[in-house]
């Protein structure tokens, strides 16, 4: 199939330093692991090369600030960037001011070392549930124009949302099930868990019920051979199965990728908004 006839789908990359994240939140270890975000880069650009896929990728300011000369020219060339918060906190219950505060500091730190302007944000655990009000106020005042935060069952008629009073687009995902633990589609865990019939179908399911069809995946999702985070201990079962369960099945990322790249072309969701 020519790339032409392939139907788009776009593809986001939340770009952050997982091993950081799970030691700060279940450890209160704060250490950042940037060779080892780094490595994860070059097995996706290398799997994002030989489909000829395009992405938008959100990154963590406080990560953003530590990459290498070659890695950020890397993404500067060959990928769009957006903000994913300053260093992956929930926003749940964070206050107008409080988001705003983080969100302008992580664009400082990425437009210092990108030298582009950020205009796309992705929350962080997609955490703007029932804060929605603070949330867009606060990331308009810091200049963000698109957004890609909110889950929904249902979509309107058309594949974004114009929030014409804060001056944001929001490109919302679809989600299945309640709460928490709904599941969002299509990305993340269940990108790495799900067999990739069932991945089809979501997405095309996604399409006909008219939002746009965006996958999301995290810079790790492909790195099959990092090392556990926690040393096996009775202690601890709970965070070593957390853990584990975000480890499994990155070994199939690769494939399901080339897969669905002969019947979709992987496009940025930059290139979208701004046409649209
Ligand atoms: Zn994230």
């Amino acid at each position: 199939m020519s790339e032409k006839i392939k139907q788009p789908i776009y593809l986001t990359v939340d770009f952050e330093d997982y091993r950081y994240n799970f030691s700060r939140d279940f450890l209160s270890i704060k250490k950042y692991y940037i060779d080892e975000v780094e490595r994860q880069y070059w097995i996706l650009r290398n799997i994002f090369k030989k489909i000829n896929a395009k992405a938008l990728f959100y990154i963590v300011g406080e990560v953003a600030e530590k990459l290498s000369e070659d890695l950020v020219n890397d993404i500067n060339l060959n990928f769009d960037i957006g903000s994913h918060s300053l260093n992956h906190l929930k926003l749940l219950k964070m206050s107008e001011d409080e988001i705003y505060r983080d969100t302008k500091k992580s664009i400082e730190l990425i437009e210092n070392k990108f030298l582009k302007k950020i205009e796309h944000y992705r929350a962080p655990y997609f955490s703007i549930d029932k804060n929605e009000t603070n949330y867009y106020k606060a990331i308009s005042k810091a200049g963000i124009k698109f957004s890609s935060s909110l889950r929904q069952k249902k979509n309107n008629s058309k594949k974004v949302i114009n929030l014409n009073e804060y001056g944001i687009t929001e490109i919302p995902l679809r989600s299945i099930g309640f709460g928490l633990k709904r599941i969002t589609v299509i990305g993340g865990s269940y990108f790495r868990l799900m067999p990739i019939s069932l991945i089809e179908k979501l997405i095309s399911d996604t399409i006909k019920l008219n939002f746009l069809p965006l996958i999301y995946i995290h810079n790790y999702e492909a790195d099959y051979l990092a090392p556990p985070i926690m040393k096996k201990n009775k202690l601890n079962l709970k965070l070593q199965s957390n853990d584990y369960l975000r480890r499994l099945g990155r070994s199939t990322v690769e494939k399901k990728l080339i897969y669905l790249s002969k019947k979709y072309s992987f496009q940025s969701l930059d290139n979208f908004v701004k046409n649209y």
